[in-house]
């Protein structure tokens, strides 16, 4: 079973936990034990795991990506959003994750985070999950 997600993005740069759309959509599928794959079929988008106690964790992530990777430098690729492309591309478009139990095997302070990049847009997640 495929599912898809819709996820309206609000700022050009943000990580959305998707904690919630991702746990329904196991619970949707009925498996008990195996795993669920995330994909982000977006060039400019991504997904990541990271902390979820602390807000400021998220926020150190945002500003350090983009110290690393200005929004405007001398990029060559034309629409103007190449900072975009290169920080989907460093976080990923995938995870895999655990299924146990019919729950996500998270650690206690690990939470799933869309990464918007070049928003704000309307974005897709697709989840695939897979028992065994
Ligand atoms: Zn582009």
């Amino acid at each position: 079973m495929l599912k898809e997600i819709f996820i309206n993005t609000r700022s050009r740069i943000e990580l959305i936990n998707v904690d919630k759309e991702v746990t329904s959509a196991v619970s949707e599928c009925g498996i008990q034990n195996g795993l669920c794959h995330l994909w982000v079929p977006h060039t400019t988008a991504a997904i990541t795991i990271n902390e979820n106690a602390d807000p400021s964790v998220v926020r150190d992530i945002l500003t350090s990506t983009s110290k690393l990777i200005p929004q405007h430098d001398r990029y060559l690729h034309a629409e103007g959003n190449s900072d975009a492309h290169i920080k989907s591309s460093l976080f990923g478009p995938s995870l895999t994750l655990i299924v146990a139990g019919g729950k996500l095997c998270l650690g206690t302070w690990q939470s799933v985070y869309f990464c918007e990049f070049d928003g704000p847009r309307r974005r897709i997640l697709w989840i695939k999950t897979m028992e065994g």
